[in-house]
């Protein structure tokens, strides 16, 4: 699978950027309260995680994009494949958006802040 040291690892694994151990949100599960609450430093390496403030701003492009990518060809291919009316397609996207709202909320943080902070192995 991915290896230590990438920004996927730290992505796909929710870990620390730039050490790779420190877990990243305090729960695994993204529907549960804990797991949408980042730690607040890294308990490895310390790196501090909400730099500065409105950091996270970034963020939401990154969740944006990934929202547009996933349910624009779901609802294109229902819109091929069904004869189905286009507020039934507008519900259906709406419905996913919101539904993959906790994984696309930890995903685009921790993809964000991969941009600015790099492994760096101690
Ligand atoms: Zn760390």
């Amino acid at each position: 699978m991915v290896s230590k040291g990438s920004a996927a690892y730290s992505i796909l694994k929710s870990k620390c950027p730039r050490c790779n151990e420190g877990d990243y949100f305090i729960g695994k599960n993204p529907y549960s309260s804990l797991g949408l609450k980042m730690h607040e430093r890294c308990s490895h390496c310390d790196l501090k995680y909400d730099m500065e403030p409105g950091f996270y701003l970034g963020a939401m492009y990154i969740s944006y994009l990934m929202g547009v990518a996933l349910t624009l060809p779901i609802v294109f291919i229902c819109f091929l494949l069904f004869d189905v009316e286009l507020y039934v397609l507008l519900v259906l996207g709406l419905v996913i958006l919101i539904a993959m709202m906790p994984i696309s909320y930890r995903l685009s943080r921790i993809i964000w802040i991969n941009f600015f902070v790099h492994y760096t192995p101690t």
